[in-house]
């Protein structure tokens, strides 16, 4: 069976960590972005320079019919796909609850819950072996923030992961029946771009020293994580909770 898989967000960050791997072990990847094209065609254009296959994707996670699109287009380009990653996500800057907007509140839960939910719907629809599909792996990717709260940061976006892990547990037994893995990745403190956005561009590296192993993580590294819930190495696997944050 060829190995297809389509990542929200995959053109920065740990989404284009993971579409970058998974192009090394043989999956066709279609690479999602939501406005920054030019990030999303070096994504592709490096996986086409090394061999591999590759489709950038524009469209908004939170956005219906932008999601459905971008199935449709990347099963097009590249046939079924058996696996995707719910990787898109957003933070807003560091405030108290008492300080947030409803509009702020309301977009970091469009992309990282509604987004997440559409997404992972639209890989149900098209994986699930009672629609025609073969099976797969859907990965989402919550985040430490999920347990710890983030307190007078951002308890909106700590929420939502929050709601990416109970997604994952209730999924994991909904298509089980149906060939369909399901499981999350919870990054900790990771060097990306998403820091600028929350106001504190160096927060990864500044307080990744204070976790056990005494340094922030790498896209790299969750990517690896990410990859090995795709594969059949990790058939067995579904409902899992997957810790990638160097003790934090
Ligand atoms: P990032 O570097 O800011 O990259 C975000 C990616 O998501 C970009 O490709 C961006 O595309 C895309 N994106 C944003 N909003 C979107 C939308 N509405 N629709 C489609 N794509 C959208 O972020 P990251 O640090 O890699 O984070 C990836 C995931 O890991 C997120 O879910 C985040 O919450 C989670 N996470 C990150 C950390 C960390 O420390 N970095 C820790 C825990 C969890 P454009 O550039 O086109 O907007």
């Amino acid at each position: 069976m060829s190995k297809v898989v389509l990542i929200t967000g995959g053109s920065r960050g740990i989404g284009r960590a993971v579409a970058l791997l998974a192009a090394r072990e043989g999956w066709s990847v279609g690479v999602n972005y939501r406005e920054d094209a030019r990030s999303a065609d070096d994504v592709v254009a490096a996986i086409a320079g090394a061999g591999g296959r590759a489709v950038a994707l524009k469209g908004d996670v939170a956005l219906e019919a932008d999601v459905i699109g971008m199935f449709d287009a990347a099963t097009r380009a590249l046939g079924p796909l058996t696996a995707v990653v719910a990787n898109a996500g957003v933070v807003a800057p560091a405030a108290r609850l008492v300080e947030m907007s409803a509009e702020r509140m309301r977009r970091v839960f469009e992309v990282n819950v509604l987004g997440a939910c559409l997404t992972a719907r639209e890989a149900a629809r098209r994986m699930s072996e009672s629609a025609g599909g073969s099976g797969g792996s859907l990965v989402l990717i919550s985040s430490a923030a999920a347990r710890l709260g983030s307190p007078n940061l951002y308890v909106d976006y700590a929420g939502s992961k929050g709601a990416i892990d109970t997604l994952t547990l209730g999924l994991a037994k909904e298509l089980g029946p149906e060939g369909v893995r399901v499981n999350a990745i919870r990054p900790g403190l990771i060097e990306t771009e998403i820091h600028v956005a929350s106001g504190e561009p160096d927060r990864a590296r500044t307080l990744g020293r204070s976790t056990p192993l005494g340094r922030p993580g790498t896209p790299e590294e969750v990517a690896e994580a990410v990859v090995w819930l795709m594969s059949d190495a990790a058939r067995y696997v579904t409902g899992a909770i997957l810790d990638v944050a160097g003790g934090r």
